[in-house]
């Protein structure tokens, strides 16, 4: 069983077939393309597709897909920065 998938015709992402306006680039997807994916393909769209539906709360003028990366970059940076506890901990 496959997840119904609709590709973008502007950016080639690959989107749930659910959802109106790309994940990646935010513009309305006219109608559901045909598309046969290969078997790579559909792993990474179904791996991406799983990424994007983690992000439950849509904010405005962000596509999922930047509130992912934005998500992503902040944890990231967390783990760059000391907090002040582990600042703490070292003195
Ligand atoms: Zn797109």
């Amino acid at each position: 069983m496959t997840t119904p998938i609709v590709v973008c015709a502007e950016c080639g992402t690959p989107n749930p077939a659910h959802v109106d306006r790309c994940c990646h680039c935010d513009r309305p997807l006219n109608g559901p393309l045909a598309w046969v994916p290969t078997a790579a393909a559909e792993v990474a769209g179904q791996a991406y597709t799983e990424l994007l539906m983690a992000v439950e709360r849509k904010f405005p003028g962000e596509s999922r897909h930047q509130t992912a990366l934005r998500y992503i970059r902040e944890a990231e940076q967390r783990a760059n920065d000391p907090t002040p506890a582990q600042c703490e901990a070292v003195t």
